[in-house]
């Protein structure tokens, strides 16, 4: 009775597991299972990140430099206005970037380096230039 042997053979790791909980936890083929899953999970969450991107992440990597230097000269004046230079300079429609950039929390040119730089050097942390 191949089901009866397999069916003692599950009851006997049960006991084990049920005695030694802690091993469970120690195992470290378990250990390597977590971390795959970790490394699934954050894999997934990249590529999700990665499909929401209006642009390719080198020109939103350059964008975001750009933002940046114009902000070393001169205070934000809670407009998009260095973006929108940026774009227009770039031939780039402007109205997928801004969604994309409000949905992150970036209303204006210095919130797009605070919110949403910061959250794409989460999953682009290279340079990629
Ligand atoms: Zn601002």
């Amino acid at each position: 009775m191949q089901d009866l042997r397999l069916f003692s053979k599950l009851q006997r790791l049960l006991l084990i597991d049920a005695r030694r909980p802690e091993d469970k936890w120690l195992a470290p083929d378990e250990k390597a299972k977590r971390q795959a899953i970790k490394q699934a999970l954050r894999q997934a969450k990249q590529e999700r990140f990665r499909a929401t991107l209006p642009l390719s992440p080198e020109l939103l990597e350059t964008m975001f430099d750009f933002v940046d230097q114009q902000l070393a000269q001169n205070e934000c004046d809670n407009t998009f206005k260095y973006l929108l230079h940026f774009l227009s300079e770039h031939q780039i429609e402007a109205n997928p970037v801004v969604h994309w950039l409000e949905n992150l929390g970036g209303y204006c040119d210095c919130e797009i380096l605070a919110n949403v730089e910061a959250r794409f050097l989460e999953d682009f942390p290279t340079p990629t230039l």
